[in-house]
């Protein structure tokens, strides 16, 4: 690795949040939302409170989160996270723009009109 990337910024900003420096692995279109919602769920949080993120990635198409330490259920914490899981089914991978699931290769992924095409992410 060469330059930090922006899942390794995000990471070195909630340091204390996280459980490792590689912990987020999501593409590169879920940015934003990757983002938005470990700042918001940070906030949501009191900075006592025992909630460690072990991996931030993409399963069965869509975000998906593994934590040490539980959010509740009716938390705005889980709610933020939730969301975001919501937003991930419908955001292009490649770019962030509104998309659909498609094929690509031998798996599935959230793709935009325009990138639909493409294969290389
Ligand atoms: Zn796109």
């Amino acid at each position: 690795m060469q330059k930090q990337d922006w899942r390794a910024a995000l990471v070195a900003r909630h340091r204390h949040r996280f459980a490792v420096e590689t912990a987020v692995r999501v593409p590169e279109g879920w940015r934003g939302l990757t983002e938005a919602m470990v700042r918001e769920i940070d906030n949501a949080l009191s900075p006592e409170e025992r909630f460690v993120i072990l991996s931030i990635h993409k399963a069965r198409g869509q975000l998906a989160m593994i934590s040490d330490g539980c959010l509740g259920t009716s938390t705005l914490a889980y709610r933020l996270y939730l969301a975001a899981v919501e937003l991930s089914k419908h955001r292009c991978e490649v770019c962030g723009k509104s998309g659909d699931p498609v094929l690509v290769g031998n798996g599935t992924e959230i793709r935009c009109y325009e990138h639909r095409e493409a294969n290389d992410g």
